[in-house]
């Protein structure tokens, strides 16, 4: 926006500068950026430290919005306190069974899902009973 000489306008009282609606998206966009994606709180901060009038619930939206944040967030429920860490084939794997009572294929009721942590490759196994195999 151009006001005489002028490129920017200034807030008297903070000094800072007023975010014109035309360009909100781009400051929030750049700043957010500029931050690697930190999140909201530093958005809207580092926001707050340059210009003033940008409104928190924009913030918010656009940060819901930002396809790389909403991929990088944490799930809310953990599947374990632990992150699972194995640097071998088959030293940590992760068995599911899948109950299928309901729709028996002949004599099976279960599948065995498993998955081995550091290649990642999953197999199924059909299983007639739920109990181990000795
Ligand atoms: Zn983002």
């Amino acid at each position: 926006m151009h006001i005489g000489e002028a490129t920017n306008l200034l807030l008297k009282k903070s000094k800072k500068t007023v975010c014109v609606r035309e360009n909100m998206y781009d400051v929030i966009c750049s700043i957010h950026q500029d931050l690697q994606h930190a999140g909201y709180k530093k958005t809207f901060e580092e926001l707050k430290h340059q210009y003033s009038y940008i409104p928190r619930k924009l913030i918010v939206a656009f940060i819901n919005a930002c396809s790389i944040c909403t991929n990088r967030w944490p799930m809310l429920t953990p599947m374990s306190s632990k992150p699972n860490i194995a640097n071998e084939y088959m030293l940590q794997v992760q068995v599911d069974l899948i109950d299928l009572r309901t729709q028996l294929d002949g004599d099976y009721k279960y599948i065995a899902h498993t998955r081995d942590h550091f290649t990642h490759f999953s197999w199924a196994i059909p299983l007639k009973i739920r109990k181990p195999y000795t």
